[in-house]
C-alpha cells in the first residue's frame, strides 16, 4: 500500500486538474481494506477513486481517497457457449478487454480502449458503439462503506440504464466495489455492428471478436483525444432523451436534428450536434476548449483549473438550453 498525504491529485485524473488530496492510499491488497475502512471514523467522506477518467475535482478532497489496484483475473464458470469470469476491481478495463479478445471471449469487444479501471465500469454502465456494460454484467461484489459489510449485486440490482446505475443514484458513494463478474460467450458470438461507423467497415467481412475489437480502436483512436495530451474525460455530457412532443416541435424548427428512437416515445438527441450548433465548434477559452473531433469532449489544453473547466461546461449548458429549451445533464462526476 502507497500512502500520499497533502498530494497532488493530477497524475489521478485524466482532466490532470492539480487538486489536493489530504489522504490518499493506493491499496492493492483487499485484505487491508477493511482494516483501513474501520479506522476512519467519517465514512462519508471516503472517495473511491480508479483512474479518474469520469471525474472533475474542483477543489481539494478534504477526506479519504482509496485509490484501489487490486489485480487478478479468473474464470469462474464455464461450458462450451459461455465463460463466467470473475475481474478485480484495480484491473484497467481495456487490459482485460484485450486478454478477453486474446481467449477469443465475446461481448467486451465493442467496449474496446475506454479507459479506467473494471471497478468503475458498473457505476455509469459503460457503453460504446451499440453495447452497453449491462448487456455482460452478471454480478458485482464489494464493501458497503458505511457497515463495511459484504454485498453481491446481481444485474437487476444495478438497476443499470443509459450511462447510470444504482451506484449513481441511491447508492451514490455508498459502496467500494472490489470485482466484477461478467458472463462472455465462447462461441455463437452475439456481433454488434449495428453503429453507423463499424457497419460501414465491417458489413459484409467475415467478423471475428478481433477484428471488431481493432476497428474500435481504430476508431476511437482516430476521433478521441488521448488524455496523456489532451486533459479530457472523455463525453462531458449525456446524450439528452426528449419525449416524441419535444421531438416534433425540435423538428420544425431544425429539420436536421440528429435523433435515435430509444422506444415508442422517446428520442435521444446528439448532445454533441447540439453543441456544434451553439457556436461551440472549436471553441476555445484560454486552457479550455471543446475537442476539435468531438464536440462533447471538454479538453483541458494546459494548466486549466476544474473550476475553468466547469464554468466552460456550464456555459455550454446554458447556451443549449437558451437555443433549444433542453438541459444536458453532465456524464462526468463533479466533486
Ligand atoms: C478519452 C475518454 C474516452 C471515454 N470513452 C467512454 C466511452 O466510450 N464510454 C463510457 O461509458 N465512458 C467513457 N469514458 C469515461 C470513463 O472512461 C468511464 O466512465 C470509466 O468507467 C471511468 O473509470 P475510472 O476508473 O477512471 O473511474 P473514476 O473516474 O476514477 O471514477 C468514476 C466514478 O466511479 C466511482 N468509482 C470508481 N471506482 C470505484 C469502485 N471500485 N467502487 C465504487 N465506486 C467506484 C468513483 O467514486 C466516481 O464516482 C471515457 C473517458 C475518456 C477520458
Amino acid at each position: 500500500m502507497k500512502i500520499h498525504r497533502n498530494c497532488s491529485l493530477k497524475k489521478f485524473n485524466t482532466f490532470s486538474v492539480d487538486e489536493k488530496a489530504q489522504l490518499l492510499l493506493e491499496v492493492d491488497n483487499i485484505s487491508d481494506l477493511a482494516n483501513i475502512l474501520s479506522k476512519q471514523n467519517r465514512k462519508d467522506e471516503i472517495l473511491v477513486l480508479g483512474g479518474g477518467s469520469n471525474i472533475l475535482f474542483t477543489k481539494s478532497y478534504d477526506g479519504l481517497i482509496i485509490n484501489l489496484k487490486n489485480k487478478g483475473k479468473k474464470i469462474i464458470q464455464e461450458d462450451e457457449n459461455s465463460v463466467l469470469v470473475e475481474v478485480s476491481a484495480g484491473e484497467n478495463w481495456h487490459d482485460f478487454v484485450l486478454w478477453a479478445i486474446k481467449n477469443d471471449f465475446g461481448g467486451v469487444e465493442n467496449l474496446s480502449l475506454i479507459p479506467g479501471k473494471v471497478g468503475a465500469a458498473p457505476i455509469q454502465n459503460i457503453g460504446a458503439y451499440g453495447v452497453e456494460l449491462k448487456d455482460i454484467f452478471y454480478s458485482c461484489k464489494g464493501l458497503m462503506l458505511d457497515s463495511l459489510s459484504e454485498f453481491e449485486f446481481k444485474k437487476t440490482e444495478c438497476k443499470f440504464d443509459y450511462r447510470t446505475s444504482i451506484f449513481k443514484s441511491t447508492l451514490k458513494n455508498k459502496t467500494l466495489i472490489t470485482s466484477v463478474k461478467l458472463l462472455l460467450t465462447k462461441s455463437a458470438h452475439n456481433f454488434n455492428i449495428d453503429y453507423k461507423d463499424l457497419n460501414i467497415n465491417l458489413l459484409n467481412t467475415e467478423l471475428s471478436v478481433k477484428k471488431i475489437s481493432d476497428e474500435v480502436i481504430k476508431i476511437r483512436t482516430s476521433k478521441l483525444p488521448n488524455p496523456k495530451f489532451f486533459g479530457n474525460c472523455g463525453s462531458f455530457f449525456k446524450n439528452p432523451i426528449v419525449n416524441s412532443s419535444k421531438y416534433k416541435s425540435l423538428l420544425d424548427k431544425f429539420p436536421n436534428t440528429p435523433a435515435h428512437k430509444v422506444d415508442a416515445d422517446n428520442y435521444k438527441i446528439s448532445a454533441a450536434w447540439l453543441i456544434d450548433q451553439s457556436g461551440f465548434k472549436n471553441k476555445k477559452d484560454k486552457n479550455v476548449g471543446v475537442y476539435e473531433n468531438q464536440p462533447l469532449v471538454i479538453i483541458n489544453y494546459g494548466s486549466a483549473t476544474g473550476n475553468e473547466l466547469l464554468n466552460f461546461a456550464l456555459k455550454i449548458k446554458e447556451t443549449i438550453y437558451s437555443n433549444f429549451e433542453i438541459e444536458l445533464e453532465e456524464e462526468v462526476i463533479i466533486m
